[in-house]
């Protein structure tokens, strides 16, 4: 069944006239959807802890930050815009108490909803806003005009005018102008992780290390191996995004369509495919969630190791190089 989308003349922006929308965290998603809000006329309270850059920006942006606790008790929409490993704590200890009947509790990613890290009070519905991209574009799509497409949620049983007001909001960050598909918080959720675990995060990246490594590994230099593995990815992934699957093979010669037809499907196969289904299950059943949040109760000592080691990897010290050696890049080391 195709999902129903909204735009523009779906959407009442002078429903939230009168509300007030707190913005809490003034990361990558709050400034952009701050300051979207505001030049679209709502009105709008920030959350941000003192003493970093970002209640800086705010500061420069014109807003006066408030504690978390503070703006989330001026806000009718309350919406949590902080990472999502933090949101739970900052919910129990400073947001909960401070949300009254009839406040409408905010998201752009569904994951503590979901499973249950974030529970909104008797009274308070909770509603998923969700730009289908990062912050700064959010903000300069908005500013050219446009918009990034959102998803949009309400929790069961919430009431019509959320939803009426979810749209309202969408609208004010310009994601009605670019198309607001509606969908669940157990569809948002699922599918994003499932996205970033096979494809976008894991999968993609496994399968470069894995290519690179068995070129090094067979004696080919690493430069070459890095070259072919990994930065014309680029060239692809822009194909797909232009014109999908078919732009790519009408676009690449026919030696390399017919590579992909023929060596393909042995890379991506009925064993990784059964393994897709399982990582799926685990993400449905609360596994892979409950790995996470305990994970970060514990400090995340696994998480950082990992990560310690990740960076370290021949791949990352090439590309480095090899990346100096292209100043259109706008190469970043982190
Ligand atoms: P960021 O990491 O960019 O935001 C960080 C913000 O949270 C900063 O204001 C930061 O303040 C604050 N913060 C971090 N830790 C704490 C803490 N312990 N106590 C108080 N404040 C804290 O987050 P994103 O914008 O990336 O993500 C926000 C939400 O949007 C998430 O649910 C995410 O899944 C969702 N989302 C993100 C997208 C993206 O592209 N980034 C796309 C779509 C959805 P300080 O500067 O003081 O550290
Ligand atoms: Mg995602």
């Amino acid at each position: 069944m195709p999902a129903t989308i909204y735009y523009d003349n779906d959407a009442d922006l002078s429903l939230l006239k009168d509300k007030t929308v707190a913005i809490l965290g003034y990361g990558s998603q709050g400034h952009a959807q701050a300051q979207n809000l505001k030049d679209s006329g709502c009105n709008v309270v920030v959350g941000q802890r003192p003493g970093s850059a970002n209640y800086d920006l705010a500061v420069s942006h014109g807003f006066e930050p408030l504690p978390i606790a503070e703006a989330t008790a001026r806000g009718d929409l309350v919406n949590i815009l902080l990472p999502d490993e933090v949101q739970g704590d900052i919910f129990r200890n400073h947001v909960r108490e401070n949300l009254s009947e009839g406040n409408i509790l905010m998201c752009s990613h569904g994951f503590n909803v979901h499973f249950g890290q974030v529970e909104p009070p008797q009274g308070v519905d909770a509603l998923l806003v969700a730009p289908k991209g990062p912050g700064h574009l959010v903000r300069s799509e908005y500013e050219a005009g446009g918009g990034v497409p959102c998803l949009i949620a309400v929790s069961d049983g919430a009431s019509e005018e959320t939803k009426k007001l979810g749209l309202a909001y969408a609208k004010g960050i310009g994601g009605t102008r670019g198309g607001v598909i509606e969908t669940t918080f157990e569809e948002e959720t699922e599918t994003d992780l499932f996205g970033e675990q096979v494809v976008l995060c894991g999968g993609v990246s496994e399968l470069v290390k894995a290519a690179f490594d068995t070129l090094v590994e067979a004696g080919y230099q690493p430069e070459m191996a890095y070259f072919e593995c990994m930065h014309e990815l680029k060239l692809i992934v822009d194909l797909f995004y232009q014109g999908g699957l078919n732009y790519m093979r009408y676009s690449v010669s026919n030696t390399a369509e017919f590579g992909d037809y023929s060596r393909g499907p042995r890379i991506i196969n009925d064993q990784t495919r059964q393994e897709m289904k399982k990582i799926l299950a685990e993400i449905q059943d609360g596994v892979f969630a409950r790995e996470w949040i305990l994970e970060n109760r514990a400090g995340a000592p696994a998480f950082k190791a990992r990560r310690r080691r990740e960076r370290s990897h021949l791949l990352e010290e090439v590309g480095l190089r090899l990346r100096g050696l292209m100043s259109w890049i706008d190469a970043k080391e982190v």
